[in-house]
């Protein structure tokens, strides 16, 4: 189907209504454009209300012979919520799917359909003193960051979505509903079914519904900027840290001294905490906890005792504690601070902790000895092991790096992390176009061999999601 095909209209917007087809290449648009790598085209956009509308869908589109994108929110980085360039796919947005919002206040959970966002469900919480412990500085839907097993910056206290998913309500590329929405936390009879759709980008199933686990919200939360010393400064932080504010530890978060440059360049309203210069790395600590003061506990004192054992022994030098808001503001301002310089190369890489400082010195040497041009602007989530390696190709030096450049750059950095580090080239944001080939090349045989088994017994024809395992 090259554009619209009038069959396929009249038979969704059988199933959706006639506004809720888009065929207008401007209407189109934000649904065809991803936030970082670019986009592609589609057939048309299809925005179903419920769960029995995207049934319906997937049936129709499972006969026609129809490739579907899932989209939820479009704020992923892996490429994989948006159309190829053929423009024969359906976009299936579940931005519509929204009516379901069931709070259990007994088992602490909600209920809700995939389409929420996480802004607006953790506003929707906070009245009930509850919160969904996913941090990110975008607002991705429920639907999405299951897809793609979401971290943020509170994986370390909290765990990333797969630990915070109790059950989920899924369709299959054929249109059959599945659902486990009991919200048991405890479940040994047998495979836990909704793992396979956690993290497998919408390639096995759309997810239309979930149970969440919630928390209390916290009550205290105190940060400070904190610079380590040199070597395997960062390191000895940490251990400092989970030693003296044990469970209180809620982000460890890493910005070399690029990535806070580009921040503050990009937001000039932000105050640089360190007056004039800005240090090769500083940690923001973040202490919360759902008790509140009135308990005893002050976790701003806790962390005032924790930072001064620091410089008493030599591990800090420099701290400053601040306001969560200003400190948070200057972390969430990175990415957008990245592509105000060039284009991005995002590594979102995991590895065991403790070889988080050599594997980035010797990502650091790879990239000086082969592309000195390239700007180093590592930042992210290092107290749970994970890096945004993120290299920016300066504007005046686009033309000289093309598609196959940035692939072989990939390819070496991922060579690197995966062979000498045992690290992930894919730590929260899914996989999709942009990752599927390293993917391909590094992942274990037998686990590929597994997800391709899988898929093609639920989707023979590969017609749902980006990912071909
Ligand atoms: C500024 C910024 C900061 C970010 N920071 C982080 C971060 O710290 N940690 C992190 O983990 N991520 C981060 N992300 C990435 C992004 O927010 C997550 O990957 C998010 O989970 C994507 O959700 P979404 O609703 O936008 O999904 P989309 O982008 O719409 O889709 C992502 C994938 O999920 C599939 N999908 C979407 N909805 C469904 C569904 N209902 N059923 C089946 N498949 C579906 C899509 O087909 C695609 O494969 C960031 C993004 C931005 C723009």
């Amino acid at each position: 189907m090259a554009g619209p095909d009038a069959g396929l209209v009249g038979a969704l917007a059988a199933i959706v209504g006639d506004r809720h087809v888009l065929t207008d290449e401007g209407d189109m648009e934000p649904y065809v454009s991803a936030f970082r790598y670019g986009g592609g085209r589609a057939g048309l956009v299809v925005l179903p209300a419920d769960t029995a509308q995207v049934a319906a869908i997937l049936r129709h589109c499972h006969g026609a012979g129809v490739r579907v994108v899932p989209q939820g929110a479009n704020t992923g980085l892996a490429g994989a919520s948006v159309p190829d360039g053929s423009g024969s796919q359906v976009v299936l947005s579940l931005k519509r799917l929204i009516g379901r919002f069931d709070l259990d206040r007994a088992n602490r959970a909600v209920t809700l359909d995939a389409g929420w966002d996480l802004d607006r469900l953790n506003e929707r919480l906070e009245a009930d003193g509850l919160w969904f412990p996913i941090d990110i500085s975008a607002s991705p839907s429920v639907g999405g960051m299951i897809s793609t097993n979401a971290g943020g910056s509170r994986v370390l206290r909290y765990g990333d979505v797969r630990h915070n998913v109790l059950g989920v309500e899924v369709v299959l590329p054929d249109g059959t509903i599945t659902a486990d929405l009991r919200g048991l936390r405890k479940n040994s009879a047998g495979l836990d079914l909704k793992q396979l759709f956690i993290g497998t980008g919408g390639s096995f199933g759309i997810v239309t519904g979930a149970v969440l686990n919630l928390l209390p919200r916290p009550r205290q939360t105190a940060t400070a900027l904190v610079v380590p010393r040199g070597g395997d400064g960062v390191g000895d932080l940490l251990a400092l840290c989970e030693d003296r504010a044990g469970e209180f530890l809620s982000a460890f978060e890493s910005m070399t001294g690029p990535a806070l440059s580009a921040a503050l360049h990009h937001r000039p309203q932000l105050r640089n905490p360190f007056g004039g210069t800005v240090p090769d790395e500083c940690i923001l600590v973040e202490l919360m906890s759902a008790t509140g003061r009135d308990s005893g506990l002050d976790l701003e004192a806790l962390l005032l005792g924790l930072l001064e054992q620091g410089y008493e022994t030599g591990v800090i030098v420099d701290a400053i504690p601040g306001p969560p808001a200003d400190l948070w503001a200057l972390r969430h301002a990175i990415s957008e601070g990245l592509r105000g310089l060039g284009r991005v190369i995002g590594l979102d890489v995991s590895l065991p902790r403790g070889r988080m400082t050599s594997f980035r010195r010797a990502a650091t040497d790879w990239v000086r000895t082969h592309h000195p041009d390239l700007l180093i602007c590592g930042f992210g989530h290092r107290g749970d092991g994970g890096d945004h390696f993120n290299l920016v190709i300066p504007k005046d030096r686009d033309a000289a790096f093309p598609a196959n450049t940035v692939s072989a750059i990939r390819q070496g950095l991922y060579r690197l992390l995966v062979e000498d580090f045992s690290g992930s080239y894919s730590a929260e944001h899914g996989i999709g176009p942009v990752n599927l080939s390293y993917h391909q090349t590094f992942a274990d045989p037998i686990q590929q061999h597994l997800s391709r088994l899988i898929q093609t017994h639920l989707d023979p024809a590969g017609m749902l999601g980006r990912v071909r395992w």
